[in-house]
């Protein structure tokens, strides 16, 4: 599953192969998965930051990383949709940017994102760090164990990294901005928004809120035993919990930029306070498990 490396130059004792473990400068203990609005956040706050070309099994993620020092600690950030918007959620590459997170050395991911709520008390600007997810998304390669070979069942009861959690609630609480701590996360395929029918569902399944690329992004954070933490902002009430014409993308995408500029100071205090050890459940979902391939 490994880019295969290029010959050894034995002839004149060159080695032409590129070295197996990136400098120190190329690698990230910390990954980001933002919308296109946070690519300039991170040329900003982050300090020495480059691009390092990754490659995956199943292709390139959706732009080249950036790895950079945010906040005293070794970052890299994808925009998930691409630097230009143009992958839409239902075309993503979500196996290569998580895969391609994890080859730079990343073992924790934040995962903002934007949502609808279906809470009429929780308004657009509000700010969720979800415990739950409903997956509704359909035809997406949605797994890395997807071959022949040693069958993987990863846990996930419990979708999202406790630690990395407590750190997005204290950052945000610290900021002024207090999320909701905990709340169910209902992924629908887009990238069409839900009808009013759809909406009052997802509610009474027990969802609280909806956005399209919250999987399977955290479910192959999992698979590949990373910590995975989404923020989600709120942009607007779900189809079924407002009163008029129903979401647009205008409303979205206007309530999204007021919300960035307060999400990208949360996101800088809850890097710096990411815990840097192993002692989490999430890095031992495949303790025991033989694989099909080394994990990268
Ligand atoms: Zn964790």
């Amino acid at each position: 599953m490994h880019p295969t490396a290029g010959p050894l130059s034995l002839a004149s004792g060159d080695v032409t192969t590129s070295p197996p473990t990136a400098p120190a400068a190329e690698r990230a203990e910390i990954g980001v998965l933002g919308g296109s609005g946070f690519y300039s956040w991170f040329s900003g706050a982050s300090s020495g930051a480059r691009e390092v070309p990754v490659e995956t099994p199943f292709g390139p993620p959706s732009e080249v990383p950036l790895v950079g020092q945010v906040g005293g600690r070794s970052v890299a950030f994808i925009p998930r949709h691409g630097r230009d918007h143009r992958f839409p959620p239902h075309r993503l590459n979500y196996r290569a940017n998580v895969w391609a997170l994890r080859a730079l050395g990343v073992r924790q991911v934040l995962a903002p994102c934007a949502v609808g709520s279906m809470l009429p008390e929780l308004g657009p600007g509000s700010l969720v760090v979800p415990d739950q997810v409903v997956d509704r998304t359909w035809g997406r390669e949605h797994t890395v164990y997807g071959g022949t070979g040693p069958v993987v069942h990863v846990a996930f009861a419990d979708p999202y990294c406790p630690r990395g959690r407590a750190a997005a609630v204290a950052s945000a609480v610290d900021a002024g901005w207090p999320p909701r701590d905990g709340g169910t996360l209902v992924v629908i395929n887009g990238p069409r928004f839900s009808t009013r029918a759809e909406s009052r569902w997802h509610a009474a399944l027990g969802g609280h809120i909806v956005g399209m690329t919250g999987m399977p992004e955290a479910s192959i954070a999992r698979e590949l035993a990373l910590c995975y933490t989404s923020v989600a902002v709120v942009t607007d009430l779900d189809a079924g919990f407002e009163a008029g014409e129903g979401v647009t993308h205008a409303d979205v995408m206007s309530t999204f930029g007021r919300s960035v500029e307060r999400l990208k100071g949360v996101l800088a205090a809850t890097v710096a306070a990411l815990p840097s050890d192993d002692a989490c459940s999430c890095r031992h979902a495949l303790d025991g498990i033989p694989l099909p391939f080394d994990r990268p």
